[in-house]
């Protein structure tokens, strides 16, 4: 019968390093580091903001836009100097609160790191104590085992006697990489503790980080949206955006912003037990990846598009009047949508989309196109209706809204009933939706729609390039409102 080693057997843990602490140099002298935390984000937000504006005045891309730039002009209720002025004053409020966070965080010091990477070596220590008991349960004699392994593979032999490793002197004439090192640890032990502190904590860092932020936005941007009051109150002001662009990501009722974002972000922060430059990293990263999704562009090569199913389309259809009431995660992951029922499921009707309509023009030219959302025709059918099952019953019937232009009718389902609560919305509210908003969407979309139709069929691609299309679809659109001619977003569309 085999007797597993008792604690005693496998002697002392080798001793911890002595370390002495210096404080941590600024990453960018003479800023310092808590400062750069609260300066980066703003720096990322408008940076990444300006990118996509100079894409946008310069029109380098149309064939990714999910919508024209008579829709942004047309369709959007407040000013690009609201939209900024508000933004800031988020920026103002999130600084101030991160400047507060940062005085109850401890300063910064480097020198401890041998030492925290020989604590996890001595936890692999203490783990691999467990191996000989276990090796026993299935039947296996670990310490024999070992015995017939030493003189070959020493290092394997000490893991499995539980951690025992032999003395240096005993290995004379071995290699360097099996001998144990200067702390007294294996060299596996090390590596593998090595990349503990260093990888794999960190990386968990960051995963509870982004569930954390992920489930504290979605839960209360569902609230906002299932509460007319709080709908109403606070936010249809980040709506007034129906047609999002990058730097309209923060634009929100100060309230909401905090709430929301700031605080979100800084609970994140504090409950992944981050430092000063992991913080850094999730919150630019986190501003990056909003400003991203409100960018209006599907970019095939911008990764943040495809990181995640999360991405500007995603997020697009949420902006929209049919569409409000779905697709509410925010920033990284649809996971809560997905495990929720929440996500938008009539993919078809991505169908209004620019990028799509010039797909449509595109396809007569044998030119491929992705879809803008990753739901299935099929969704809307097999989808449980929870919690939209009571939306149609309570929504206004639709032939008595005083609208010209009737929008196209979502498929049968789920969509349908995600299209009638979203569109009650619009409705309820009075100040920043109302039937017009309806109207005008609709009336962008019947006639970008038809002017795809009245164009002329080419048959050879290389004479009509996507900008090209776009151009002449672009001239139709803004053409046909009501005479107004170029300068939308710095566009001229008699270029
Ligand atoms: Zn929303
Ligand atoms: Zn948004």
């Amino acid at each position: 019968m085999l007797n597993s080693p008792t604690m005693d057997q496998f002697g002392e843990l080798p001793p911890l390093p002595s370390y002495k602490l210096a404080p941590l140099p600024s990453l960018l002298a003479p800023i310092p580091d808590k400062l750069l935390t609260l300066l980066l984000p703003i720096v990322a937000y408008w940076g990444l903001s300006m990118f996509f504006h100079w894409i946008d005045t310069k029109d380098y891309f149309p064939q990714y836009r999910l919508h024209t730039p008579a829709e942004v002009a047309k369709r959007n209720r407040v000013s690009r100097w609201e939209v900024v002025r508000d933004v800031v004053i988020q920026q103002v409020v999130q600084t101030a609160v991160g400047w507060v966070l940062g005085m109850t965080e401890p300063d910064d010091f480097f020198g401890k790191e041998e030492y925290d990477v020989a604590v996890w070596a001595r936890r692999i220590r203490i783990a691999e104590r467990a191996i000989p008991g276990l090796l026993a349960t299935i039947g296996l004699d670990a310490i024999g085992l070992a015995k017939n392994l030493t003189p070959s593979y020493p290092m394997l032999a000490g893991a499995l006697m539980g951690g025992q490793y032999p003395s240096t002197d005993s290995l004379k004439g071995l290699e360097m990489s099996s001998q144990p090192t200067a702390l007294g640890f294996a060299a596996w032990e090390l590596h593998l503790a090595w990349a503990l502190y260093w990888v794999l904590v960190p990386m968990l860092q960051f995963g509870v980080a982004i569930l954390v932020v992920d489930t504290w936005q979605y839960f209360l941007h569902r609230a906002m949206h299932m509460n007319k009051w709080l709908y109403t109150t606070f936010h249809s002001r980040h709506h007034r955006l129906y047609v999002p662009y990058a730097y309209g990501a923060l634009y929100n009722h100060p309230f909401e912003g905090f709430l929301l974002d700031t605080l979100g972000a800084s609970i994140a922060y504090k409950l992944a037990g981050m430092n000063t430059r992991q913080g850094m990293v999730f919150f630019a990263g986190s501003t990056i990846k909003t400003v991203d999704d409100h960018c209006g562009y599907a970019l095939p090569w911008d990764p943040l598009q495809h990181i995640t199913s999360n991405n500007a389309g995603y997020h697009d259809v949420h902006h929209q009047s049919w569409g409000i009431k779905t697709n509410f995660s925010q920033p990284f992951f649809t996971f809560w949508d997905r495990t929720l029922g929440t996500v938008w499921t009539g993919g078809d009707v991505s169908a209004r989309y620019e990028r799509t309509r010039l797909g449509a023009q595109k396809a007569l030219e044998k030119d491929e196109v992705s879809p803008i959302t990753s739901s299935k025709p099929t969704d809307s059918i097999d989808q449980n209706p929870k919690p939209y099952q009571n939306d149609l019953r309570d929504a206004t019937d639709l032939p008595s809204i005083p609208i010209k232009n009737r929008q196209p009718q979502p498929p049968a389902g789920k969509a349908e009933l995600q299209a009638a609560g979203s569109r009650q919305q619009i409705l309820d509210d009075k100040k920043d939706g109302g039937p017009n908003v309806l109207a005008d969407e609709s009336y962008e979309e019947k006639e970008a729609i038809n002017s795809v139709r009245r164009s002329p069929r080419k048959r050879t691609t290389s004479t009509l390039s996507a900008k090209d299309s776009f151009k002449g679809l672009r001239d139709r659109v803004t053409g046909s409102m009501h005479g107004r001619t170029g300068g939308i977003i710095g566009v001229d569309s008699s270029r």
